[in-house]
């Protein structure tokens, strides 16, 4: 069975965080392996506290994990800090030609901040040229690039090519933010442009969602599919997590 390493945070209301992965990664037939990036105490209405797992200690679980053999495409979700953002950082310089989903997971839905500031730079300097696919939602892609929140589909056609300057290797950018009968996703690659993945809209939110489509996506990658199957077969998934509420 193929495996993937999900690096990220615990969230003890089971619905987003480690826990969505696991679930999600089991139900596409593949193994996880972890590294914890940080443990959360959080409600649906709020996160309540934040403990930071220590770099060392970041870079140990995810050294253990490759050291495995079976890893065969990384998911990155919450990273907290600075640290862990440039721990994750130099372990994919020192290691890796897998495939890297990178969910930037800067604020939960609730509101509470899961990466601090200086992580955010970080995230931005360091990690982004090591990823082969980076996933924000709309509110995301405008943070990560200091710019108003897109009202339009020419400012997110915009800001897909400016995130790709950024280094990744390529960019989803996820519709559930934006308007529109659609929930239309943007997939932007350096090859093949810019790619509308449609779904019809589901009058529905779900915490987690995010961090199931990264890890959906990631399953597929390490199951060989390109990444344009992967984030389509991805998405129908998703469809049914929001359908069926499992
Ligand atoms: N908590 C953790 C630990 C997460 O990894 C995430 C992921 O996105 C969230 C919370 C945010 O989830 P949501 O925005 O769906 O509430």
């Amino acid at each position: 069975m193929s495996a993937v390493l999900v690096i990220a945070g615990t969230d003890s209301s089971g619905g987003a965080g480690l826990t969505r992965d696991v679930a999600t990664l089991s139900q596409l037939g593949t193994d996880t392996l972890c590294a914890v990036t940080a443990v959360t105490a959080q409600s649906d209405r709020a996160v309540a506290a934040v403990h930071a797992v220590p770099a060392d200690m970041v870079r140990a679980q995810i050294a253990a994990a490759l050291a495995s053999g079976r890893v065969a495409a990384l998911k990155i979700g919450m990273l907290a800090t600075a640290a862990n953002a440039r721990a994750v950082a130099e372990m994919l310089a020192r290691t890796i030609e897998l495939p890297v989903v990178l969910d930037p997971v800067l604020v939960a839905s609730s509101g509470g901040a899961l990466l601090d500031a200086e992580g955010v730079k970080v995230l931005r300097a360091e990690l982004l040229s090591r990823v082969m696919l980076l996933t924000p939602n709309v509110p995301e892609a405008a943070a990560l690039l200091n710019s108003d929140v897109a009202r339009s589909e020419a400012q997110l056609l915009r800001q897909g090519e400016a995130l790709l300057a950024l280094g990744a290797r390529a960019v989803l950018i996820k519709g559930g933010h934006f308007g529109g009968e659609q929930c239309t996703d943007l997939l932007f690659t350096n090859t093949t442009g810019v790619r509308h993945l449609r779904a019809p809209r589901i009058a529905r939110t779900r915490r987690g969602s995010g961090c199931a489509l990264a890890s959906a996506i990631a399953a597929g990658l390490a199951a060989q599919l390109d990444l344009y199957d992967a984030c389509v077969r991805a998405k129908r998934y998703i469809g049914e997590f929001f359908q069926t509420g499992k």
